[in-house]
């Protein structure tokens, strides 16, 4: 029988994250203080982030991190994941092309997010923190959050964004059962909430207000730190657990990726995956192409541009160089939530600028388009995000069958879509539409990134 799923023993699990700030020819530019615009120190995240986090956010010194046996001991709750040959989808694409995934959605909070939250928990622990707070959007990070914290025995305190929080109910049902509080931003809890709410009553909310009331409640609450999901440094550090194992599981399966692809949303996921394998093109002279894909309707890879900008709407966090649609970019309303931001990573940024890797846009049809072909062919229903990294593998297997080419293909399925379903409701009943935006649009949104040399 061929085989379809390569599976890891417990003890395969990593031991250590590959930093690849160590390897990268030109380093990411440093983040800048908000009001100084001078380069920031590990000392002036730590009020916000815990100190191991601001460490692994600016060390471009170790390529290799330890991973606390603590957390190694709850990744072992439910990694190694699967890597899994797609032959049901390869066989309807009729495509000489090997397609790999490597399935992320097999945990019980169902998103690759889960990687990052209990490494942030514990190391909070450790640092003598007893509470955690984060903003989440459709609700993956809080989830991951509010599970990791509880296992650490902290409290956690969500802000969700008010009308994800109404859209989608059963991520603050997940939320509270494993013991977090969660309220929808803008909320009365906090000043900066209060005062969107006066000036706009009814504030549907944003990542945007629910960071900065996540950080708020941070800097005022004693031995509370702020956790965040995605974009940052450590982040994608977590993650690249992600990208070791299917090395070491591609090599079971005798291949090596031709190509490697994520959605991408603020860049964890895809730096998990893409980073081991692109250490080899960069330390070894390997040729494998990385690909980010992103929604047409929020394109910062393929049409933004690289700017010093805030991760945040109000303009608290420091400035990050980065390729931005401009901080108050407004993306339309699309399924996939966990792809609505408005910049990508630091490290992404720059190896984007070295050729390291490109983006590609897709229209959400085409992403529900494949989602279905996938769902129908390896039996998951993908995430909405997932949906755009099947998409761009669908895109690159027919080129293959076009080409004659038996090329591998390696994407990350960074999730399941079980409780997004009223996106596949919305889709099977025709109610779906793309969106499109324009340069004009772009550049309205980009006047307003501050003015810093680069
Ligand atoms: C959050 C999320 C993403 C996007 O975040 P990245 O940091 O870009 O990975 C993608 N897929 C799923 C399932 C998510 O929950």
């Amino acid at each position: 029988m061929r085989q379809k799923k390569f599976l890891l023993q417990e003890k395969d699990i990593p031991t250590q994250w590959y930093n690849i700030q160590a390897d990268m020819p030109n380093k990411p530019l440093p983040p800048l203080h908000p009001a100084t615009h001078k380069p920031m120190v590990a000392e002036d995240l730590a009020h916000i982030f815990s100190m191991e986090c601001a460490r692994q956010e600016l060390d471009t010194q170790h390529a290799w991190i330890d991973i606390p046996e603590e957390v190694r001991d709850k990744y072992a709750y439910y990694r190694s994941t699967p890597l899994v040959r797609a032959y049901g989808l390869e066989e309807a694409l009729d495509t000489p092309a090997h397609i790999y995934f490597k399935n992320e959605s097999t945990n019980p909070l169902g998103s690759h997010k889960i990687n990052s939250a209990l490494p942030q928990c514990y190391y909070c622990k450790q640092e003598g923190d007893t509470n955690v707070t984060t903003e989440t959007g459709a609700g993956q990070w809080g989830a991951a959050l509010s599970y990791a914290a509880k296992l650490y025995g902290l409290e956690a305190a969500v802000y969700q964004v008010k009308i994800s929080m109404q859209q989608k109910p059963y991520r603050s049902a997940i939320m509270r059962t494993f013991g977090a509080t969660v309220e929808g931003s803008p909320s009365m809890s906090t000043r900066a909430g209060k005062d969107i709410i006066t000036r706009e009553p009814n504030h549907p909310g944003s990542l945007g207000t629910a960071i900065s009331e996540a950080i708020e409640l941070a800097t005022t609450t004693p031995n509370c730190k702020y956790t965040l999901g995605s974009v940052l440094n450590h982040v994608a550090l977590h993650q690249t657990v992600i990208g070791l194992e299917a090395e070491k599981q591609m090599e079971m399966a005798g291949e090596y990726p031709d190509e490697v692809i994520a959605c991408f949303g603020g860049g964890s996921n895809f730096g998990g995956l893409a980073f081991p394998f692109m250490r080899h093109n960069i330390l070894d002279g390997k040729k494998t192409t990385f690909v980010a894909a992103e929604p047409s309707s929020c394109p910062k890879l393929t049409r933004g541009k690289f700017e010093y900008d805030f991760g945040d709407e109000a303009g608290y966090t420091p400035l990050l160089p980065m390729y931005t649609l401009g901080h108050d970019f407004k993306p339309a309303n699309i399924h996939a939530g966990g792809l609505r931001y408005h910049g990508a990573g630091m490290i992404i940024s720059q190896l984007i600028r070295d050729g390291y890797m490109h983006g590609v846009d897709i229209p959400q049809l085409e992403t529900f388009e494949s989602g279905m072909l996938f769902a129908r062919t390896e039996g998951i229903i993908p995430a909405p995000e997932s949906c755009h990294a099947i998409a761009a593998a669908i895109r690159s297997a027919r080129q293959a069958k076009e080409a004659g080419e038996e090329k591998v293909i390696l994407f990350c399925l960074s999730g399941h879509g079980l409780i997004d379903m009223t996106a596949y409701e919305n889709y099977i009943n025709g109610d779906l539409r793309n969106y499109t935006i324009s340069d004009d649009d772009i550049e309205k949104s980009l006047r307003n990134v501050p003015q810093v040399e680069i």
